[in-house]
């Protein structure tokens, strides 16, 4: 493989951590739409790029980011309260999310090479969680899913992956991220994770190399180990 100056992948690699939305799941454009329901909803511009250059955050963070901008505060808990209900009750009328082609074809090569499988996500929505369990059956468990519970601080810090390592006891050498936000990209790469982007939303790909990503590609269907 010429590696054009690239980082050399881990080897052998013993784990895979994937974020959920936007690279095992098509649900990123539904986020972005509720998201600017619900802050248009409540007279707040929050345009579908900024979601995708901002997803990865919490739901409290991303209404402070939007206070701060708009109203140079932050929401106060009832304000977010507000927000979030909004914003999820918008999400629960939209059809399921799809799984990716390639995503659980990939989890299947890795498990018969008996590489370790995690899932780090910002989401602590039941709904979502649980058709992670039922879509990936076999290959997700519960007992190695990081979700936004948790964690004190979500992406873009690194404490998301940071738990998964000290919860897999994996090193940090020996495991590849797969992520598709910049702010996902930022907490993996900060927990010092060889990361690789799947661009599969809205944004130009030299916004995920900017943001530290080892290798980009443009769907799942490309990634093989
Ligand atoms: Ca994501």
């Amino acid at each position: 493989m010429i590696n054009n100056g690239l980082p050399v992948l881990p080897d052998p690699i013993k784990g895979v951590f994937f974020d959920m939305d936007g690279v095992l799941y098509d649900s990123m454009g539904a986020h972005a739409d509720a998201w600017n329901l619900a802050f248009h909803f409540f007279g707040f511009d929050f345009s579908p790029e900024m979601v995708y250059r901002n997803e990865g955050r919490t739901a409290q963070s991303t209404i402070n980011l939007v206070f701060q901008q708009e109203k140079n505060r932050d929401a106060t808990e009832q304000e977010i309260e507000q927000i979030y209900f909004k914003k999820t009750e918008i999400i629960a009328d939209f059809p399921d999310a799809v799984a990716f082609d390639g995503a659980l074809a990939l989890m299947k090569e890795l498990s018969e090479k008996s590489v370790s499988i995690w899932v780090v996500t910002g989401s602590s929505q039941d709904k979502f969680l649980n058709a992670l369990l039922e879509d990936f059956s076999g290959y997700v468990d519960k007992s190695r899913i990081i979700n936004g519970q948790d964690v004190q601080h979500g992406k873009p810090h690194p404490e998301p992956y940071l738990m998964a390592l000290k919860r897999s006891g994996l090193a940090s050498h020996e495991v590849v991220v797969i992520e598709n936000a910049p702010l996902g990209i930022q907490s993996a790469k900060g927990a010092g994770i060889f990361t690789i982007a799947v661009n599969t939303g809205i944004l130009d790909d030299q916004v995920l190399w900017d943001s530290g990503a080892d290798r980009v590609y443009k769907n799942m269907l490309e990634l093989t180990f």
